[in-house]
């Protein structure tokens, strides 16, 4: 004779992967299940809403979807609660069928060179976390009102988020967005006037989409002019177009075509300009005063390709160079750690590369692992969507309904001090940072303290 027991199921963090697994754990309605998803912060989301760029809301039209799966009956959220130090990993295994953890990557790949404790430099993780209100980054302030140059490290999609908000003009860009008011007043005074994104390979290993290299070439429109990329790393190349694949092409193509445009064009006189660089691997920080930088010294690398389908690496040369900057952002990754508990708990983790070791999302039976602390921090949502919903199918195929019956801990955190952040909750925060929005002619206002949200919802 088996019961059949709803069976309950434990998710750590509701950023896309979390959510997006629980929405595939609940899609079938008549499917005996419960879903709690923990989140350490008292707002939702992950990096949807702290790390997406403001000016692309389409992309959080996620959200929409993982209002849906908080609507379902079968589901719960419990914000404000941090796992690993509100609740142990242990009391997470005793208490539900499975633990899936889905909580992100939320530590930099650190620039280890001389001169990067400097207050000028800046990772992209705490610069992209300020403007977009994250709680703990809000007394950053990024010396916007005295800097001119900036050079930036790394050469993704991040990076070209960063320099439209850098360069772009608040006005048309930022000011309806969720961007917080804060970043819009220091935005304001910004001096900065030139940004340099610095690769450490060629333009073919550019991490960019073209995309986003579109997006901010065609910023010359709004006085933002693309001073290029070298001749140098364009040349090469151009003899090859025609054994290039697709992306490739298009973004020789996308560039040149710049070039040819701004050379016709006399209209839009450009004050502020960004530019490509390449092959070139960052040494030493040089300083100018506590707050301000004076250069960067790089070492220039030659690329290597020993035979045509081994990938492309790169060589350091000897020679080396100078950029000037005033300030310092690195975009070199995200890496994830083990949350307090973790290890002790019985759980692998991979120190070195930042994720939970798992075979097919499988960590160690009724333990899995989803989204960017899966596979590293890599991809973009709709990759994460699909790794979550791979994810969800291997943890559907091992529920057991035979298993014993398991409560969750929705009634222990209840009974705990610190406030929880129920869905409703929620709702509040949502309407309220929305009407602040309205009345300032923006998507959303964010409110950026957690006392502030708390009180809220008292
Ligand atoms: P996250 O989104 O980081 O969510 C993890 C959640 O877990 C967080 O809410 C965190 O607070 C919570 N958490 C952490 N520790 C705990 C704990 N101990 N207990 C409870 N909860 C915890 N993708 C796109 O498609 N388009 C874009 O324009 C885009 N822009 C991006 C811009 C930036 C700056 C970055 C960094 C990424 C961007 N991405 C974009 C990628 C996208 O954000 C990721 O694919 C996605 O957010 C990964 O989802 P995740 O749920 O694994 O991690």
């Amino acid at each position: 004779f088996v019961r059949f027991y709803s069976q309950k199921v434990a998710i750590v963090g509701s950023g896309p992967a979390g959510f997006y697994t629980a929405l595939r754990l609940l899609k079938d309605p008549s499917q005996k299940i419960n879903v709690d998803i923990f989140e350490k912060l008292p707002v939702p989301y992950g990096l949807s809403r702290f790390g997406v760029a403001p000016d692309h809301p389409e992309v959080k039209e996620c959200q929409t979807r993982f209002e849906e799966v908080a609507h379902d009956k079968r589901f719960n959220f419990y914000g404000n609660v941090d796992i690993g130090k509100d609740v142990s990993i242990e009391m997470l295994k005793d208490n539900y069928n499975a633990v899936i953890f889905a909580y992100g990557c939320s530590e930099d790949n650190k620039l280890n060179i001389k001169g990067a404790d400097h207050k000028g430099v800046i990772s992209s993780r705490q610069f992209v976390g300020w403007y977009n209100g994250v709680f703990d980054l809000q007394d950053l302030n990024p010396p916007l009102e005295k800097a001119r140059r900036v050079v930036i490290i790394g050469n993704g999609n991040v990076a070209l988020d960063l320099t439209r908000v850098l360069l772009g003009p608040v006005d048309p860009l930022w000011k309806s967005t969720d961007i917080t008011a804060k970043a819009i007043s220091k935005l304001k005074e910004s001096k900065v006037e030139h940004v340099t994104i610095v690769g450490r390979r060629g333009l073919l290993q550019s991490a960019f989409t073209n995309k986003e290299l579109k997006e901010l070439i065609d910023m010359h429109s709004i006085g933002v002019g693309f001073k290029g990329v070298s001749e140098d790393h364009i040349a090469p190349f151009a003899p090859l177009a025609k054994n290039l694949g697709r992306v490739q092409k298009r973004r020789l193509d996308l560039l040149t075509k710049y070039f040819q445009k701004v050379k016709n064009s006399t209209k839009t006189a450009c004050t502020k300009e960004w530019e490509l660089q390449y092959l070139l691997s960052p040494k030493e920080i040089i300083a100018k005063d506590d707050q301000l930088l004076s250069k960067v010294v790089f070492e220039h690398n030659v690329l290597v390709q020993p035979d045509i389908d081994v990938p492309v690496s790169i060589e350091p040369t000897g020679e080396f160079t100078e950029l000037p900057a005033d300030l310092l952002i690195y975009s070199t990754g995200y890496k994830g750690s083990a949350i307090q508990g973790l290890i002790e708990a019985g759980i692998p983790f991979n120190e070195k590369k930042g994720y939970i070791p798992n075979k097919d999302g499988r960590v160690s039976p009724g333990i899995y692992a989803s989204g960017w602390i899966r596979r590293g921090a890599t991809g973009a949502i709709a990759s994460t969507m699909m790794d979550a919903f791979f994810v969800a199918e291997t943890v559907l195929s091992d529920l057991d309904n035979s298993s014993t019956e398991k409560h969750g801990l929705g009634h222990y955190i209840s009974k705990q001090n610190k406030p929880v952040v129920t869905w409703q909750d929620w709702e509040k925060i949502q309407q309220h940072e929305s009407e602040a929005g309205t009345s300032l002619g923006k998507t959303r206002e964010k409110l950026t303290t957690i006392d502030q949200v708390l009180e809220l919802i008292k």
